[in-house]
């Protein structure tokens, strides 16, 4: 199997590495990752100024683009094989419920998906620098496996959130439906030390629903969380509602 892995917070963060370290157990891997911290780029595409990318390692990649330009460049430039599995991760931090829309690391699956290349995103739910990812990576290595065998239905990508706790703590995976964030909206507003306004989103705390079945309800209770995701953005129930519309 050949593995092209990227991410959205940069080619040293730790769990890229701890990632291409168990994928290479199952796989030939290659790594095409950004240069630096690309988190919240959602599924940015750089198309007014050239990319760069830079060999760091044999097989490995810094670009200074978007996690969404990695995919891009990896498949269809700088990767000498076309992967048979585009892994994106290990994420600092869980992609829960409507953050899935502002992630970086789940749109690089997302990206490889359109190319008709099965994929997945995984994320570890700790935000410190020094978490253990030796737990998430070994379930990659494992649902890369289960991809090889069953592969994945059409235009479908999967968005894996692991909890952080020790490896042996963790719950046995569930596959379960994209959860929902509780908004409230705050802004932080302050003058810097030039006299200026600025205005900083995303600093307040936040909270999800605790839906059944959802991907925030498994990793409340200790799951490793499985959310299939698909290209298709149609809200299918709405359709019969909308046509009833007279012009
Ligand atoms: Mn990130």
């Amino acid at each position: 199997m050949k593995i092209l892995i990227t991410n959205d917070d940069g080619i040293h963060a730790p769990g890229i590495h701890c990632l291409a370290e168990a994928l290479a157990a199952v796989g030939e891997v290659a790594v095409v990752a950004p240069d630096r911290e690309r988190s919240a780029s959602s599924h940015a595409l750089t198309l007014h100024h050239p990319l760069r990318a830079e060999l760091i390692a044999p097989g490995r990649y810094a670009v200074d683009g978007t996690p969404t330009d990695c995919v891009n460049l990896g498949v269809h430039s700088l990767i000498d094989f076309h992967p048979d599995l585009v892994v994106s991760g290990i994420n600092r931090g869980a992609n829960l419920g409507d953050d899935v829309t502002y992630s970086g690391t789940v749109a690089a699956a997302l990206e490889a998906t359109l190319m008709g290349i099965p994929a997945f995103a995984i994320s570890l739910a700790s935000l410190e620098y020094a978490a253990d990812y030796g737990g998430a990576a070994t379930f990659a290595a494992r649902l890369a496996l289960q991809i090889r065998q069953h592969g994945l239905p059409l235009d479908t990508y999967l968005n894996v959130n692991v909890p952080a706790v020790a490896a042996e703590l963790l719950k046995p995976p569930l596959f379960t439906t994209q959860g929902k964030r509780r908004y409230d909206g705050k802004i932080v507003d302050s003058v810097d030390p030039r006299g200026r306004s600025y205005y900083w989103i995303g600093t307040a705390d936040f909270d999800f629903h605790d839906i059944d079945g959802s991907d925030v309800a498994a990793l409340r209770r200790g799951h490793i969380s499985v959310t299939p995701l698909h290209l298709d953005m149609t809200n299918h129930q709405a359709l019969p509602l909308l046509r009833n519309w007279t012009f």
